[in-house]
């Protein structure tokens, strides 16, 4: 049954087809690793501000303070994490307002892109002891139905998965692949576990053990495959009253990617034994870059059916959807190459408009960066 007190009152959703508001991109630089630095690596990006990334193989930090300016490719983005930024930090100006706008009925998701080793893992899972959005996102989702004192009429559910070498696995109850159909949804995974949640504490544990089920590199034994993608989906439904007093479901999805190493998009030997694995990453990495090329030129046809990452993030990148993308980066100037193609399409990214506006959004009030310019990798 139905208890009254707990059904919201119907909120008006501002939805105006066809006027996109465009994703919001963000760049997060991880510090300088021990290893980077043994290799006698130096530092080759620098956040300025909060939004401004210069990329520069040559410029050191002499140059800066003589020259008083930076030299290299320079990027512009909603905003740019130093590589001093908390977890807090992150979640609170990319994700905080997409959780509040789930809990109103609206999609959002928020992908991590970048090289392997560039942060995205750290990004969205984190560790024990500094939880990334993944695990912030749900404790936020819970204060706030808690809050709200929305409990029981809120149920949340959780499915994990995985998309490797064009596979698609349940990353919460491991398996057999799972085939995507088509429903009134959108595309889903049939059979996909979705897992009624109740704490944090709970969701840590079960994205811990779903995160050791992702496919591992034979030749990499117990680290994740670099090859892999992981999306957690987090689906809020709730009980609302219609204009006419009757009471109907709504249901706010947030999508969480972990996409796989974009190298590989770009760098694959068709000769190695892996060359079908390498191929089928090729395919789902350069169907995103695809469709994300059609979106940003404004074309008819969308081609997602082309894998089944694309497929699972048909919503995420041209529905109704507020998303937002993180470019995970190195500081150092080894990966200067991936760095560039990072930036690349992160600023590419920035040309796609989706279907939704993101309420009461500022990216200004949001974060609380000095104003100052500011310099990283100073040690
Ligand atoms: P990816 O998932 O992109 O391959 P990871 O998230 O696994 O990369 O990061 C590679 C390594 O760098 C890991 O050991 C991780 O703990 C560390 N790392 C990444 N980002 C940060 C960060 N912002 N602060 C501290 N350590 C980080
Ligand atoms: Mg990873």
């Amino acid at each position: 049954g139905t208890n009254k007190e707990n059904v919201q009152e119907l909120d008006t959703i501002s939805e105006k087809p066809g006027v996109g508001n465009r994703i919001l991109v963000f760049v997060r630089l991880r510090p300088m690793a021990k290893k980077e630095r043994e290799a006698g690596s130096r530092c080759c990006v620098r956040i300025v501000n909060r939004g401004d990334v210069y990329l520069t193989e040559f410029a050191s930090e002499h140059d800066y303070l003589r020259l008083k300016r930076l030299r290299g490719r320079h990027f512009t983005f909603d905003a740019s994490f130093p590589d001093s930024t908390s977890q807090q930090e992150v979640y609170s100006t990319t994700t905080a307002e997409l959780v509040e706008a789930v809990l109103q009925g609206r999609n959002g998701s928020v992908f991590c892109y970048g090289a392997t080793g560039a942060g995205k893992t750290y990004t969205m899972l984190g560790t024990v002891e500094n939880p990334g959005v993944m695990v912030l996102a749900i404790k936020d989702l819970f204060n706030k139905v808690r809050q709200r004192s929305f409990d029981g009429n809120h149920v949340v559910h959780l499915s994990y998965l995985e998309v490797y070498n064009e596979t698609v696995r349940d990353l919460i109850s491991p398996g057999r692949p799972l085939v995507l159909r088509e429903d009134k949804q959108g595309i889903v995974a049939a059979g996909l576990t979705q897992y009624r949640a109740y704490s944090t504490d709970e969701v840590m544990a079960l994205l811990q053990q779903g995160n050791q089920n992702r496919t591992t590199e034979p030749t990499r034994a117990n680290e994740t495959s670099s090859r892999s993608h992981a999306i957690l989906q987090v689906a809020v439904e709730y009980q609302v009253k219609d204009e006419s007093n009757n009471v109907v479901n709504r249901v706010g999805k947030l999508s969480l990617i972990d996409l796989a190493g974009s190298e590989r998009a770009l760098a694959t030997d068709q000769r190695t034994l892996r060359s079908l694995e390498g191929a089928n990453i090729n395919r789902s990495l350069l169907a995103l870059s695809s469709c994300i090329n059609a979106l940003v030129e404004g074309k008819k046809h969308i081609p997602y059916r082309n894998s089944k990452l694309t497929q699972l993030l048909k919503d995420s990148l041209g529905g109704a959807c507020n998303t937002v993308m993180i470019a995970n980066i190195s500081p150092s100037n080894l990966s200067f190459g991936e760095t560039q193609n990072t930036l690349h399409w992160a600023d590419r990214a920035k040309e796609i408009r989706t279907k939704v506006h993101l309420p009461r959004f500022s990216i200004l009030q949001l974060h609380s960066f000095s104003l100052l310019p500011r310099l990283t990798c100073l040690s």
